[in-house]
């Protein structure tokens, strides 16, 4: 890593933008520099399909705003165009209008005079003539100013119909009671081996008939695929191994086809590839964007493999049974043989789709359940990506400002980065694996309280775990004090530093979050007697200070103990009282004070990245070298990624 590197380059809004370094690219081989090139193309080539799932209007939105920056005639130095330039930042970013985390619109700060003013000295000579222009900027004004209008990407209220209330694309003129009646009668097909039905398409209602637009070639979003079947193709003669080489077959046939068994049997190959030094993901992955968890957004993740922290893993797994076997939970509700967790740790090289600007810290996949039991999954953890959060941390003050003493800030700057990259190995590969269902125990048993339960119980995993003196033994964590270092971060970010990424009056409604709140006020209920976490006011400001880490550990474990047999016997009610009890609801008073902490120190709660380039070096036409550039100009990056990866139509249907 260059040390003299530059991680932050603006801040807007509730924005950080960052940059990561992609170690020891320039020492690869040439041909796994062209096989990263070639993948990295092919995921910058689907990030118009994730605008589009996010909402059907995003692609027009964006055609419209992008033209105004590029074209508009009037002032650009007054407060009011800036007020313009941050809405657009923030559209760029959550690839929509909707915010990335929250899923709540975003307000923009100009009203809708302005927005006329830009559009009538603006140039829209370039915009499609088939678009109707006055009733495409009638609807758009529509969408920006009037609350009610797409307010929400993903509505979780169970009270409402899930589907008609969210903003998001994967449904059209469906309910949910409809979508729920549609796939529930696909379910009974097939029983051990069951396809993610759904997952790779839009369900529409047309003349009253139920039927499903499949994402593929030839099909919805065939432009952004053949491009990404382009490259993959490329890819495919530099694989670095038969094993590789299938995967990348089998996704072609899989985008060619859309067919679901196929995809299967690439998650298959995918799961058990674990030589390669690269690796990559591209596809419909992930289900948090339909609150029915029926169907992924598109995403892209480009890596290879960081031997030297890998160690770090390869450990872990390789005791992945003394771990199960010594859990606090009941025997009844381990598992007697723990299998198929491959972890390592890897370095980014490109992020696409749902992955970029924000991006995930840890991966683990497939997420099929029957595919994960019967032939593993692969966790991993995102090594630069952490390091560049990492290092832009040191010098934000938000440390200081929450930490309860002088030795945990300390502590923090000794093991902080250590410590939490631990946490996350362990919540990624044992935590999520551990344990098992009592049979008869349908794994949806918890319903809408199931992936904050899930989270809960990986992160009392490796809580528990980071402080067991087998992390020492296996050398694992130098010494006790980077065990307590974790704990410190845990409990800070959870009561405290989280809360401002809640706007004032509302709810925890994001799993992470609420398993975080969850773990954090439950110990601090029920060490209160022995003061194990202490709350301090200083100066009108709230700490929580751990006195007892020993006894606080042993909450952990007790309360993983609880949440495990929740999960095993798939207790619903239980499971709704703690998270209802200790995971959702937020004391005002804290927050606005959290919040305005957060403003007198200008700290932007959320980051994300500016993605490296690849520049391709030909000498006569043969390809001699991949050379790897690290812009610093996000506005930049997403015109270009507008311009040379803006496949799709504006309207998709
Ligand atoms: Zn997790």
């Amino acid at each position: 890593m260059k040390e003299d590197f530059n991680y932050q380059t603006e801040q807007f809004a509730d924005i950080r933008i960052l940059r990561y370094q992609v170690p020891e690219f320039d020492d690869l081989e040439l041909d796994q520099k062209i096989l990263i090139y070639y993948l990295s193309q092919a995921a910058l080539c689907g990030r118009d399909i994730l605008w589009d799932q996010n909402n059907r209007w995003n692609l027009r939105i964006r055609k419209v705003l992008e033209t105004i920056y590029l074209t508009y005639a009037g002032d650009r130095k007054n407060s009011r165009f800036n007020d313009f330039m941050v809405y657009l930042k923030r559209v760029w970013f959550s690839n929509g209008i909707h915010h990335h985390y929250s899923t709540e619109k975003l307000v923009p700060d100009f009203d809708l005079s302005y927005f006329k003013h830009l559009i009538d000295l603006s140039d829209w000579s370039d915009y499609p003539e088939n678009l109707l222009f006055p009733e495409i900027i009638a609807a758009i004004r529509e969408i920006l100013f009037n609350p009610e209008a797409e307010s929400k990407r993903v509505c979780l209220d169970q009270d409402k119909d899930l589907l008609v209330s969210s903003a998001s694309n994967y449904y059209q003129d469906v309910t949910q009671k409809e979508a729920e009646g549609f796939y529930q009668a696909k379910q009974i097909e097939d029983n051990n081996t069951p396809p993610s039905w759904g997952l790779n398409s839009r369900l529409v209602k047309e003349d009253g008939i139920l039927s499903e637009k499949v994402a593929k070639e030839g099909g919805l979003y065939t432009q952004a695929i053949e491009k990404i079947v382009f490259w993959l193709e490329k890819a495919v003669p530099y694989a670095e191994n038969e094993t590789q080489q299938q995967v990348i077959e089998k996704l072609i046939s899989y985008y060619r086809t859309g067919d679901l068994k196929t995809f299967d049997e690439y998650s298959i190959l995918w799961a058990k590839d674990t030589e390669s030094h690269i690796d990559f993901v591209n596809g419909f992955i992930e289900v948090y964007g339909d609150p029915l968890g029926i169907k992924a957004s598109w995403e892209s993740l480009v890596n290879f493999k960081d031997e030297e922290a890998s160690i770090r893993t390869s450990i872990i797994s390789k005791h992945a049974q003394w771990f199960e076997d010594h859990s606090p939970v009941s025997p009844a509700f381990k598992k007697k043989e723990v299998k198929g967790v491959s972890a390592k740790v890897i370095n980014a090289a490109m992020l696409g789709g749902d992955c970029h600007p924000a991006t995930p810290i840890g991966i683990n996949l497939p997420n099929a359940d029957w595919i994960r039991k019967v032939h593993g999954s692969k966790s991993v953890t995102l090594e630069n990506i952490t390091y560049a959060y990492y290092m832009s941390s040191l010098s934000s003050g938000q440390l200081e400002e929450f930490s309860a003493s002088g030795e945990e800030i300390k502590r923090a700057h000794d093991y902080g980065y250590l410590s939490s990259n631990m946490h996350t190995d362990l919540h990624e590969c044992l935590g999520h694996g551990s344990g098992q269902l009592l049979p008869g125990v349908s794994p949806d048993a918890l319903k809408n309280y199931g992936s904050t339960l899930e989270e809960t119980r990986a992160d009392l995993f490796a809580l528990y775990f980071i402080a067991d003196p087998k992390m020492q033994e296996l050398g694992l964590i130098p010494c006790e004090e980077a065990a307590w270092a974790e704990f410190d971060a845990y409990i800070r970010n959870a009561l405290l530093v989280q809360l401002a990424r809640i706007e004032p009056g509302r709810n925890l409604e994001e799993s992470h979050m609420r398993n975080r709140q969850l773990i954090a006020a439950w110990v601090y209920e029920s060490g209160k007697e022995d003061n194990v976490i202490e709350r301090l006011t200083h100066n009108d400001k709230t700490y929580f200070k751990i006195n007892d880490n020993h006894k606080l550990r042993e909450l952990f474990g007790k309360l993983l103990a609880v949440i495990q047999r929740i999960k095993s016997e798939g207790d619903y009610a239980a499971g709704r009282e703690l998270v209802e009890k200790y995971a959702v609801k937020i004391d005002p008073k804290l927050h606005n004070e959290v919040l305005g902490r957060f403003k007198k120190l200008n700290l932007a709660p959320y980051a994300g990245f500016i993605n490296p380039e690849y520049h391709p070096v030909y000498l006569k036409q043969e390809l001699v070298n991949v050379e790897i550039t690290y812009p610093d100009d996000f506005t930049k990056q997403m015109l270009e990624y507008s311009k040379h990866y803006g496949f799709l139509p504006l309207i998709n249907e």
